[in-house]
């Protein structure tokens, strides 16, 4: 037997011998205990992810948010919140959530280009941080709400900088043409408008260019583009007291190559100590790169059903996990790492791993070589981030369970919902 040996992207999780552990702990072991699908996080791994952040930013006034529709798990986000974090939500049910884990609304930032009056208020009366507003329909609204809240309300500008699609052309919401932001070209008007309304009290400048970004290069770009606004803005008279550079940084999944979060923080604040804004506190918005490869999905093999090799079939193994589980690879055809729980000896073949949903979308990963059994486990790694929270109920199929490992203490931390749950609010007809 080799050595015990991580996978890429995920130091947490390591091959030993036949056996899959994470955090030392056998994965195939926690699937029979606690029943499939199931998720299974580390709190380690997570912690580990945000201390990367940490270290770049110590010493200076700073607030990691973590962003919570990644894994809004309440044990996760106590996680967080008793590691120093604050959040970024995007809903009012997430600010419910945040709350109920122990977290402090002062550290919350509020983003998301639809917020309700009822959010805003909510949010007011709770005291968040701040609201990172995303168009000047916004501004007027929350300038309302707040008037008649009684609460002034804290506002940063998520300004949309139009970063260059030629040269990065995997960022998918920086960019001129999509519904986030305001555009760089009218953010100064839109901070002297934010400035004369008697709700509202500007603080900061905040920005999200995008996910799954693998490289420095757009975030010095766009923290160019930023800079140079605060400066514009200041000149208006109008002091910004916090910049926020969003998140977006990414994982890896099969050959990525992100920087490591504290390369990426340092080379930020480079630039910000360069152009004299040392002084500012400095927010982040991850929500992917905490937790993303710090999760995996565990499923059992259900039912294998082999292809004609004399018609070109393909091979289906069907697992009890579903698109409903996991939406990523059915909805961004995202490519996710499969490896067995328990690695068998023998020739691989080529399977489609497929849920039981009915949908020719639902699968979880195509061609993958691989030696299994009907009753086998199999985990599918990087899951850690928009898996649980993107799950459905679709085909009446309860939601999965939860595990949050920490060290040698393995803590269920959501059961499986029953079907009775998922029909409890229905009513029949009368009669
Ligand atoms: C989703 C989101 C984030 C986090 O993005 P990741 O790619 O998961 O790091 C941060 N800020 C805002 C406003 C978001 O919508």
């Amino acid at each position: 037997m080799s050595a015990p040996a991580a996978l890429p992207g995920a130091p947490h999780l390591v091959r030993d011998g036949a056996v899959l552990r994470l955090d030392g702990h056998d994965l195939a072991a926690l699937g029979r205990r606690f029943g499939t699908p199931l998720y299974v996080y580390s709190r380690r791994a997570m912690l580990d992810a945000l201390a990367g952040y940490q270290r770049a930013l110590q010493g200076r006034r700073h607030l990691v948010c973590y962003a919570m529709k990644a894994n809004s798990n309440l044990a996760v986000l106590q996680t967080f919140a008793q590691a120093g974090c604050g959040f970024d939500i995007v809903s009012g049910g997430e600010l419910d959530r945040v709350l109920a884990a122990g977290g402090d609304a002062a550290k919350v930032v509020f983003s998301g280009v639809g917020k309700t009056a009822a959010e805003m208020r909510q949010a007011l009366v709770a005291g968040v941080r701040c609201f990172n507003v995303e168009s000047e329909g916004e501004l007027e609204r929350l300038d309302e709400v707040a008037r008649a809240t009684g609460v002034r309300a804290p506002v940063s500008l998520r300004v949309n900088p139009d970063v260059d699609a030629g040269t990065h052309p995997y960022i998918s919401t920086g960019l001129k043409g999509n519904k986030f932001g305001i555009a760089h070209a009218d953010a100064l008007a839109a901070y002297r408008r934010a400035a004369a309304l008697p709700g509202l009290r500007v603080v900061g400048i905040d920005c999200h260019i995008g996910s799954q970004i693998t490289q420095v290069e757009p975030y010095l770009d766009t923290a160019e583009r930023m800079l140079d606004l605060v400066v514009q803005v200041e000149a208006a008279g109008i002091a910004l007291e916090h910049i926020d550079f969003g998140g977006g940084l990414g994982i890896t999944y099969t050959d990525e190559a992100p920087p490591p979060a504290e390369t990426l923080v340092r080379r930020l604040l480079e630039r910000v100590d360069a152009r004299g804004f040392g002084d500012r506190e400095i927010l982040f918005e991850p929500g992917r790169s905490l937790v993303g490869n710090a999760g995996v999905l565990l499923t059992e093999v259900q039912y294998l059903k082999p292809g004609r090799t004399d018609e070109g079939g393909r091979n289906f193994c069907i697992v009890d996990a579903a698109m409903n589980d996991l939406m990523r690879p059915a909805m961004y055809q995202a490519w996710m790492r499969i490896e067995p729980c328990r690695q068998r000896d023998g020739v691989p073949l080529r399977w489609d791993i497929v849920g039981p949903v009915c949908e020719s979308g639902d699968w979880l990963g195509r061609e993958r070589d691989l030696v299994v059994q009907a009753g086998d486990l199999l985990a599918v790694l990087s899951a850690g981030a928009y898996g649980m929270t993107m799950a459905s109920n679709y085909n009446t199929r309860p939601r999965a369970a939860e595990v949050l490992l920490d060290g040698t203490q393995v803590h269920l931390v959501r059961e499986r919902e029953s079907t009775a749950e998922l029909f409890a609010r229905e009513r029949l007809l009368p009669g």
